[in-house]
């Protein structure tokens, strides 16, 4: 039996003139690294969801990536996380958002799915939740970046907030990126069983404001799972992500239209989304262990591997 591994961290305006060979060789470094972690999983036999939760986890773990560890900062200069998990075999669902002090959020909102008998905790309550499982926390200062930092001081005192991988659009109150960093991390996977499932973690926009939540923790808007259409994690501007219901759309597409897998990406990403100018990309996979890379932004940290051996790494379009 085959397993297919996909994994993002994050789209937006990656080109190489915000890159260099030493960046190139750390976001390389990092994605292989979540791709061994979730492989290892899936090789031996193990289901995807646990391989999603091992490669998000070390997403999480490098502060490259705009997750856990180097999540953006808050209007208050806090770090404030959201993230989602479904299982396409079960369609249980776990999501988390605005938690402080998680290290790996992905966990968190697995163990909502698990064992809350909730799908979506917030705030203080999954604060709380997370004390009660005896999740990792960490405290403030591991969360800290100082790239993310900086571009959260140019802005914290106006009411801009900042898409950490956005490098040029001025509307809707978002200010350009100036940083190198870019990244809402996401993981899907079809296991040797034939079972999909469908991670994302972020630290959402710099200098948010008002208990903002993004696409990623929504489930179907940035995150959603099925085994009879896809499993699809996605990364943007989450505004559009929501207004435009993403992950579950493009699954629609798939149960009622009969679309492919690839249709349906580019009908959601490439149309739908850029008429709303709703810039950003996914990662998808289906119960075949087919898989699609689809954005509509300069470019998109990604990478995928599968039980043949084939796997790749790549950021530009
Ligand atoms: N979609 C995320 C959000 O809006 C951000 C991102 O993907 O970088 O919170």
């Amino acid at each position: 039996m085959a397993f297919t591994l996909v994994i993002h961290g994050g789209a937006g305006n990656i080109t190489p003139a915000i890159m260099d060979a030493q960046l190139e060789a750390e976001y390389t470094t990092g994605l292989k690294a979540a791709l061994a972690a979730g492989a290892s999983v899936l090789r031996a036999g193990g289901n995807a969801v646990d391989a999603i939760t091992a490669s998000v986890s070390v997403l999480e773990d490098n502060p490259l990536f705009n997750a856990g560890r180097g999540a953006v900062f808050t209007k208050k200069g806090l770090n404030e996380m959201d993230a989602a998990i479904m299982d396409g075999a079960t369609l249980a669902a776990g999501a988390v958002a605005g938690v402080r002090n998680i290290k790996n959020p992905v966990k968190l909102a697995r163990e909502v799915m698990l064992h809350s008998g909730h799908v979506f905790l917030s705030n203080e309550g999954a604060a709380e939740f997370a004390l009660k499982r005896g999740v990792d926390m960490a405290p403030d200062d591991y969360f800290f970046d100082r790239s993310r930092y900086e571009q959260w001081v140019e802005i914290r005192d106006t009411d801009f907030t900042q898409l950490d991988h956005k490098g040029d659009n001025l509307k809707g109150g978002v200010v350009p990126n100036i940083g190198h960093k870019f990244g809402t991390v996401g993981a899907v996977a079809c296991d040797m069983h034939g079972n999909v499932a469908a991670a994302t973690s972020t630290g959402g926009m710099t200098n948010k404001q008002y208990g903002r939540i993004g696409d990623s923790p929504v489930i179907g808007a940035g995150t959603y799972a099925n085994n009879k259409t896809c499993a699809v994690s996605c990364t943007g501007h989450g505004e559009f992500f929501l207004r435009a219901v993403v992950a579950y759309d493009i699954s629609c597409l798939m149960e009622y239209k009969g679309c492919t897998l690839h249709e349906a990406c580019n009908i959601v990403v490439k149309d739908k989304l850029v008429k709303m100018e709703g810039e950003g990309g996914l990662i998808a996979v289906n119960a075949l262990g087919d898989y699609e890379f689809c954005f509509n932004s300069a470019g998109m940290y990604r990478g995928m591997c599968a039980s043949d051996g084939r796997e790749l790494v790549a950021f530009y379009g």
